[in-house]
């Protein structure tokens, strides 16, 4: 069955106007929620047979992604609000987290939500859908919402106060003081035409990020001091980035906000398992050169590392030489993938392009570039910086700083070599 019967069906069964229930259920429907979960939906709302009682009520942590409806009492960890593209229409959701003595969840209203971290609301009849695994909580116009007197007591903080560090794609309502490092004014092509936007770098004393400003603030300037409240998180190239929107309010601080200078220290295990970090350090030992190394060459339209002169997107190309490595890192947690650019690479080689070429000349073989490399490096301890982006087949660093540790390496590269059996 298509929509358009699934809607005749309900609106037959429910002696309702087809045209509305067709309208509901799309919209379920685009948010994901499966159609038989749709329809029980608007069954209850349009009170099919006496199912009209509100659903009974459930301590957060029993809730599930297979519950169509629950009853809640529950504290308003964060609260915040933006607008999104729907149907061609903006339309102001509400976004955050409740929490009881059992758990937490995240919700989005649909309906207007006047309600601030603190307040402790008992919903009726929300909806339930998944998201990314996890239930999540829908409160729309068959959701009843009151504010009870009753304290809960949460182990979780009220408020959306976060430092960088702890911010993780698809947090919402949050609440954060920084300094901008990096202001760049830009016009993009948006969804309501030429839009200009900001974008840059923010700092705590915790981290850096990246972010973006979607209706730019006066007070996002290099240098200041300034909250920013009712801001939500997503990701960026692998790493989460800050997202201000007209929603948000940004005021200038009294205080000066320190922008940390060194990246948060992770062992490879908690950085791979991480959702990405615009800013990270890890240690550990070059156990491999992967191939693509060394002396490479690039296709001029798209950048990528072609073979034999052959891009994957753009075929046969007059190819362009240029250094890169990438190297297998792992520190007894974990292993990810190092990549150097042509400087780093020049470092750790002894040499540029040029001396590259040559050397390849005289050997007859390019691949003597990532043999002298994998020569240097592997069994040898290593500090890296860089940003780091993590997808299913694994974590890459970027790398934008590369230098040897101190201590004693070659007893690490001996311990993990003779742990991994080699
Ligand atoms: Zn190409």
């Amino acid at each position: 069955m298509n929509i358009e019967e699934h809607a005749e069906e309900l609106a037959s069964d429910l002696g309702v106007d087809k045209a509305e229930v067709k309208r509901d259920l799309e919209n379920l429907v685009e948010y994901s929620v499966p159609v038989d979960e749709a329809k029980g939906n608007l069954r209850r709302k349009y009170g099919d047979g006496g199912g009209n009682t509100t659903p009974a009520s459930k301590d957060i942590a029993d809730i599930a992604t297979g519950d169509s409806n629950v009853s809640v009492t529950a504290v308003v960890l964060t609260a915040g609000k933006r607008s999104i593209r729907y149907q061609g229409e903006d339309q102001v959701i509400y976004e955050g987290q409740l929490a009881d003595e059992t758990g937490r969840i995240d919700f989005t209203s649909w309906v207007e939500f006047g309600h601030d971290p603190g307040d402790t609301l008992r919903l009726g009849n929300a909806g339930v859908r998944e998201w990314e695994g996890d239930p999540e909580l829908n409160i729309g116009q068959e959701t009843s919402v009151e504010t009870v007197e009753e304290a809960i007591d949460v182990d979780d903080e009220v408020g959306g106060d976060a430092a960088l560090a702890e911010l993780s794609p698809g947090d919402r309502g949050v609440d954060v003081e920084v300094t901008p490092l990096e202001v760049e004014s830009k016009v993009i092509d948006g969804r309501d035409g030429e839009t200009e936007i900001l974008s840059g770098v923010l700092a705590d004393e915790t981290a850096r990020l990246p972010f973006t400003d979607w209706d730019p603030h006066g007070e996002v300037e290099e240098g200041a001091s300034v909250r920013v409240e009712n801001a939500y998180i997503r990701e960026f190239r692998g790493a989460p980035s800050v997202n201000v929107s007209e929603f948000s309010r940004v005021s200038r601080l009294e205080r000066a906000v320190e922008a940390t200078e060194s990246a948060p220290h992770l062992d490879v295990g908690e950085a791979v398992a991480s959702d990405g970090l615009f800013d990270v350090e890890v240690t550990g030992n070059v156990v491999g050169v992967r191939d693509g190394s060394g002396l490479v060459e690039r296709c001029p339209e798209c950048g990528r590392v072609t073979q034999n002169g052959q891009c994957r997107q753009h075929g046969a190309v007059d190819a362009e030489d240029d250094l890169r490595t990438k190297l297998i890192f792992d520190d007894g947690t974990g292993t990810l993938t190092v990549v150097l650019d042509d400087e780093l690479t020049a470092e750790v080689y002894g040499g540029g392009l040029e001396a590259a070429r040559e050397h390849a000349r005289d050997a007859m073989d390019r691949e003597v570039v990532a043999d002298t490399i994998r020569g240097e490096l592997v069994g040898r301890a290593f500090r890296t910086r860089g940003s780091l982006s993590v997808d299913d087949f694994g974590a890459t660093l970027d790398a934008a700083e590369f230098a040897e540790t101190g201590g004693d390496p070659a007893d690490r590269a001996e311990a993990l070599l003779a742990e991994a059996g080699r």
